[in-house]
């Protein structure tokens, strides 16, 4: 995907997906570091705020998680599991962290696609101690078969283990520590309804505003030792999809262009200029996002078109096409997902400075 900001994540093979655990052999890959599934350098990491205090946006969830985590904390239990959803790099990950460094817990990070068997979760669960975080991202993406066992994890704070093999298998319950699951996903569609009922709070997270996204760009520069002035932040606002991983991005290579090309100190004119090399234009659509439209328009009228058409003929995977471009370009209102497929709105061909003869009426 050109200019993209996301790596994507391929699935391994799921080939033993059995129940059968032999613990004393069973690998723990999946108990994998912040790095298997962050992305491509440390740059979330060190920008990620600690604190709910220091979150930005994001208001009902905040207000709520105060409430609850405090409500926890008083109580000194466990607080209930947690489901987080939404497109990437609106900040999943980061509140899986707030949560457990408000709770003084550890956190224990690993994703979907990286837990291939039964015995991978279950090394992952009988690991952790009382009290734990363990963050699961792209919880869509867990093989189904395993869900059971996570059933009973949220649900008893136990693991029903089957020893062994044909008649002289034996059923062993293992109990787990009391821990608080946080699961994180971009398509809540493709979680199971049994999944999904387990979570005792479920939350969406929304994209964000310029106000809020120039307060997260604020604290970065501070962070980074960014020298920025308001129309520098303004400009990277506008221009980085509503979302603070790609804001944070942008801020960065403004950055390099400014200490390149003048004395460092990002302006307006600065910023626009350097995301301007990026190829983003003034509302932050990127060329993969230009040739999605442009592709349904010129190849298909504007559409309605079905996403693997779409994907076929962009040569780009679905799920990328489903989580990472579509979501803002809905923001935007330049597409409509129907049943037919999706069609390109008027706006979307305005903003292109591309004439629309549709006849308007027969659209929707
Ligand atoms: P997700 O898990 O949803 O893909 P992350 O939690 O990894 O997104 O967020 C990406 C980056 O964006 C983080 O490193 C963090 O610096 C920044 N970020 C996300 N949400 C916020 C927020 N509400 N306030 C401040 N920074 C944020």
């Amino acid at each position: 995907m050109a200019n993209t900001n996301y790596k994507r994540k391929t699935p391994k093979s799921n080939k033993d997906e059995n129940f059968e655990v032999d613990l004393a052999t069973e690998n723990i890959e999946s108990l994998s570091t912040v790095n298997e599934i962050e992305e491509d350098d440390n740059l979330d990491n060190s920008l990620r705020p600690k604190k709910l205090t220091d979150y930005v946006g994001q208001i009902e969830i905040r207000e709520n998680l105060e409430i609850f985590l405090g409500a926890a904390k008083k109580r000194g239990e466990p607080v209930e599991h947690i489901l987080l959803y939404g497109p990437p790099g609106l900040g999943k990950t980061t509140l899986a962290h707030i949560i457990a460094n408000e709770l003084g817990t550890n956190l224990r990070i690993t994703s979907g696609p990286a837990i291939q068997r039964a015995g991978d979760l279950v090394s992952l669960l009988t690991n952790l101690s009382e009290g734990d975080v363990l963050f699961i991202d792209e919880i869509h993406r867990l093989n189904r078969n395993l869900e059971e066992v996570l059933y009973s994890a949220m649900e008893d704070y136990a693991v029903d283990l089957i020893l062994g093999k044909g008649p002289s298998a034996k059923s062993m319950r293992i109990n787990l520590p009391h821990f608080t699951f946080v699961g994180a996903t971009t398509k809540f569609g493709a979680l199971s309804s049994p999944l999904r009922d387990r979570f005792a709070v479920v939350h969406r997270l929304e994209f964000y505003s310029e106000a809020e996204l120039s307060q997260i760009i604020d604290r970065s520069a501070r962070i980074l030792n960014i020298e920025i002035d308001d129309g520098g932040m303004t400009e990277i606002a506008t221009r980085s999809r509503k979302t603070p991983r790609i804001a944070n991005r942008i801020l960065k290579r403004v950055r390099d262009f400014a200490e390149f090309k003048h004395s460092g100190k990002v302006d307006k004119q600065i910023a626009e200029d350097a995301i301007s090399k990026l190829n983003i234009d003034t509302i932050g659509l990127d060329r993969t996002d230009r040739d999605y439209l442009l592709m349904i328009i010129e190849k298909f009228g504007g559409g309605p078109v079905g996403l693997e058409t779409i994907s076929a003929a962009l040569s780009e995977d679905r799920d990328t096409i489903e989580d990472v471009i579509e979501p803002y370009l809905l923001q935007l209102g330049f597409i409509n997902r129907t049943n037919r497929g999706r069609i390109i709105t008027s706006l979307a061909y305005k903003h292109l400075v591309i004439k629309d003869s549709r006849n308007q009426t027969t659209l929707f």
